[in-house]
């Protein structure tokens, strides 16, 4: 046994320090980037949010509203074949849209004859299993570069360094960063297994930066503020779920709670999913994602006006013209956090 006695940092344990700045409006603002892939060598232009492939949030509805403001989706892994082909064959060249996968055969089976249906309008896919140190996901990324090389390969989820390393030199374009931090995970209480969220973007950006990588911040984010520190910590991409859900995008299911309508979302390893999906809970695990009761919130363009907006205004008040800028220029300061926040007390 060991401990590991450097402090670790969650969104919520710091702030971004105000810096001088020339921007007089929000509007000056550019918050797309442009990225040349490290193996596809394909070029990206848009702006790096994604809304996560769950079953309630990566909808080709979902897709369309987002694409509207340049963002991108990565596409839950339960539609139908002719479904995905369908939608790809018809996807406008300038949208950002993943494939999902895992790893098994036959999500590469399937993976492979949508592709050979879709041919290039399948540029970017997503491989994603929840922990992404075994040697299987590792093989599963180095045998799809080289079946694929120009495909765009996001691959996670990881949250040190030396797997972000790992993952670049494999094969993939982006690393996706996160165990234990989405709203409706519950891995860190199941198993105890996790890393605060902004010091694991901060470490694997540095870690993938430094091969000509990229990461993706995948989880934890609940607030435009949440955004801003992500990318102030050095992600190139953030993945939402929670914030984009409950939306009439999200195409849930709506149930009516005293007189409130309220929409179902639940992880993509919850008792909720599994039951959906896979016909329930394989009897070797236990669920490690919960289900809540959210909102009814409308549709998903006043959420994304006030995301983008923060992030904006994140932008005008450290000075940073573009996006791209924000992360050079953020200084962090720790804050101290209330007691009652650490032990949950009311
Ligand atoms: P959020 O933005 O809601 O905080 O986090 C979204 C992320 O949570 C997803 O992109 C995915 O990585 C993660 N996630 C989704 N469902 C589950 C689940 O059932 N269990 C765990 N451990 N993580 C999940």
């Amino acid at each position: 046994m060991r401990i590991e006695e450097e402090l670790k940092l969650d969104f919520q344990d710091v702030l971004i320090r105000p810096k001088r700045s020339t921007l007089t409006s929000r509007s000056e603002v550019d918050i797309s980037r442009e990225f040349v892939f490290r193996h596809s060598g394909r070029r990206y232009h848009g702006v790096p949010i994604i809304a996560a492939n769950m079953d309630t949030v990566g909808t080709f509805e979902m897709a369309q509203a987002l694409d509207k403001h340049q963002l991108a989706t990565a596409l839950h892994k339960h539609y139908e074949e002719a479904e995905l082909v369908g939608y790809f064959m018809a996807l406008p060249a300038s949208a950002t849209v993943f494939y999902s996968m895992g790893i098994t055969r036959e999500d590469y089976d399937k993976f492979c004859r949508v592709k050979q249906q879709a041919g290039d309008a399948i540029a970017h896919v997503c491989v994603d299993v929840a922990n992404g140190y075994t040697k299987s996901f590792i093989d599963f990324v180095q045998r799809l570069r080289q079946a694929w090389p120009d495909i765009t390969i996001m691959a996670g989820n990881v949250v040190t360094g030396e797997m972000a390393e790992e993952l670049i030199l494999d094969g993939a374009d982006i690393v996706k960063v996160g165990i234990g931090p989405g709203s409706v995970c519950t891995t860190r209480k199941m198993t105890g297994i996790g890393y605060p969220q902004l010091s694991a973007i901060i470490e694997c950006a540095d870690a993938a930066h430094g091969l000509g990588g990229l990461i993706c911040a995948d989880g934890g984010c609940t607030s435009p503020g949440d955004l801003a520190k992500a990318f102030g910590g050095g992600a190139d991409f953030v993945m939402l779920g929670g914030m984009l859900a409950g939306h009439d995008e999200c195409m849930g299911e709506t149930v009516e709670q005293n007189g409130v309508r309220k929409v179902r979302f639940y992880g993509m390893s919850s008792r909720a999913a599994m039951d959906k999906h896979a016909g329930g809970v394989a009897n070797y695990r236990a669920a490690e994602g919960k289900e809540v009761l959210l909102d009814y919130r409308g549709p998903v363009e006043a959420t994304l006006q006030e995301i983008l907006g923060g992030v904006r205004s994140a932008c005008t008040y450290v000075g940073a013209h573009q996006l791209r800028e924000l992360s050079k220029r953020t200084t962090f300061i720790r804050v101290a956090r209330q007691l009652n926040e650490v032990f949950g007390q009311s």
